[in-house]
């Protein structure tokens, strides 16, 4: 891949702004669990402008997977998050579980997250993210039926490559991610099942190392957080800290989404 610019590799900075819908959609009987809820609470009117102030700091741009009912809940929060010039993209309606033998609920669940960005916030996304961590044919046909350019649900490689639907149809772009560029395995925790939160200087190093590698590598890094994680304030530090790394090296493009499956999209047409 070449990238623009005569980058050697390419950045995204990318937040799910899950809000209260990561533990909605995981039980309904958190919905009477104020404290479960108020994590995701936090997220959207703490961590999110916390974060907007770090990418303004750094006159960076991010991409915010935000589920249709968050946008509901927070249509102050989608306002800001446009007028600072980020990309919003599609993550479901209630972060939704996939479940491939419902391809009706999927479908249900993909247009009313749609309806409610548009109406919410204006806007038709390009992109969409699993809200589940996993994808089915079903989502990823949906994609290119209601005309979205890029699926970020996989972690088939370490550069964009083209969907091929099962009817042998050329599809949608991918951009992979992982689980070690995410903040949530290390930052999640429930009381039912613990889970050590681990310290920034870990999280670092290994962000950092994937990093350096995949810029070695001339791939992409799509770091995938969470309002509700990294917006906290020792993670703030963690976020700047990581974004003063990347910067180090002058020749990466740190891009949205949308224009990295755009440049990719154009080089190697359908
Ligand atoms: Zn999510």
């Amino acid at each position: 891949m070449i990238w623009p610019n005569g980058a050697k590799s390419a950045t995204m900075l990318t937040f799910d702004f899950d809000a209260e819908t990561l533990w909605l959609s995981r039980d309904p009987a958190n919905a009477k669990k104020p404290g479960v809820l108020s994590q995701g609470i936090y997220g959207a009117q703490r961590g999110v402008p916390e974060i907007l102030k770090v990418l303004k700091d750094h006159d960076l741009p991010a991409t915010f997977y935000t589920p249709g009912w968050t946008a509901e809940k927070y249509p102050d929060r989608m306002h800001a998050i446009l007028e600072a010039g980020h990309e919003v993209g599609h993550h479901g309606y209630l972060h939704e579980w996939i479940d491939p033998s419902k391809p009706e609920d999927e479908r249900a669940a993909f247009e009313k997250g749609l309806e409610a960005l548009n109406r919410v916030a204006g806007i038709t996304p390009t992109g969409y993210r699993s809200p589940a961590g996993e994808t089915s044919p079903n989502l990823i046909s949906l994609i290119e039926e209601f005309g979205l350019l890029y699926d970020s649900s996989l972690m088939t490689d370490v550069t964009p490559y083209r969907h091929t639907l099962e009817d042998g149809r050329p599809g949608p772009v991918e951009l992979p991610w992982h689980w070690s560029s995410d903040d949530a395995p290390y930052m999640i925790f429930a009381i039912q099942t613990p889970r050590p939160i681990r310290s920034n200087d870990e999280v670092f190093q290994i962000w950092r190392d994937e990093f350096d590698a995949i810029h070695e590598m001339g791939g992409l890094f799509n770091l995938v957080m969470h309002p509700q994680f990294t917006g906290r304030p020792s993670r703030l530090r963690l976020l700047h800290r990581m974004i003063e790394h990347i910067t180090s090296q002058s020749d990466v493009w740190i891009a949205t989404g949308h224009q990295v499956a755009s440049a990719w999209d154009q080089a190697n047409p359908k």
